[in-house]
């Protein structure tokens, strides 16, 4: 089955977090990053489903904390990356995996993306991309365990993918993102367009996910470190700051602080 006849939903946990539900129409499904088991539970009682197979993108509680309880209800087989910080990994993913979820009839591709940690992983498959905490709406994940360099280059191989791709990221942090993403680039008319997209389907209490790869391409600042308005805006802050690394480095700081 091609992975666009997926029906992926999401299930809110915390306070901002989306674990993402895979179906096909079966009796089975998918969960990607569940960090509680409550709110999965709950929706796999009342549809009826079993649950075959957890995704796991990277170690943060907020991805994995719902694991173990999942665990004791169903068999489902873990999918993570190589990384002792995650106890419960039956496949561990490395870059160019391809993982098949025997019961959904799909394959992803794995990407390793680190930066927001060395381990961080991403799923590809034909258009959908679940991409944890690595690409957010208009957003980048903060670089707790890599480098500039490290998240020019991981958010450079999500850039490759198709246009049309979907992107599942595991936040709904779109709005304030978008906020920042206009004092980057004030003038930018698609980031204006897409923000009054954004605060109305807020204002509605709705989902803004998932985002279209090319809109991404167009308007969030974390993949447009060589534009010449966002790398003008960086050296505002560092008269050093070139295309790319440099540039990437400073907005990063620049939104830690904004
Ligand atoms: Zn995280």
């Amino acid at each position: 089955m091609p992975a666009d006849k997926l029906n992926i939903t999401a299930i809110g946990a915390f306070d901002d977090n989306y674990i993402w539900l895979l179906e096909t129409g079966e009796e089975t499904c998918a969960v990607v990053d569940p960090g509680e088991a409550g709110p999965v539970l709950e929706v796999l009682e009342q549809k009826g489903l079993n649950l075959s197979y957890i995704l796991l993108t990277h170690h943060h509680y907020d991805h994995v904390g719902g694991v173990a309880t999942l665990l004791e209800r169903y068999g489902a087989t873990v999918f993570g990356p190589d990384d002792d910080r995650i106890p419960f990994v039956d496949r561990v993913c490395r870059e160019g995996d391809e993982i098949v979820l025997t019961d959904l009839d799909v394959t992803f591709k794995v990407l390793e993306v680190p930066a927001h940690t060395r381990s961080h992983i991403a799923f590809y498959s034909d258009g959908i991309l679940f991409s944890g905490d690595t690409l957010f709406s208009l957003g980048c994940g903060r670089f707790f365990e890599g480098t500039p360099a490290d998240m020019q280059l991981s958010l450079d191989k999500l850039a490759a993918l198709p246009a049309e791709t979907r992107v599942y990221c595991a936040h709904e942090y779109t709005q304030a993102n978008c906020r920042f993403a206009l004092a980057v680039e004030p003038e930018n008319q698609a980031l204006k367009a897409r923000a009054r997209e954004i605060d109305d389907l807020r204002a509605q209490g709705k989902i803004t996910l998932p985002a279209r790869l090319g809109d991404e391409l167009a308007t969030n600042p974390f993949l447009r470190t060589r534009a010449d308005d966002v790398v003008a805006m960086a050296q505002k802050i560092d008269p050093e700051a070139s295309p790319g690394v440099a540039t990437m480095g400073v907005i990063r700081s620049w939104k830690d602080r904004f």
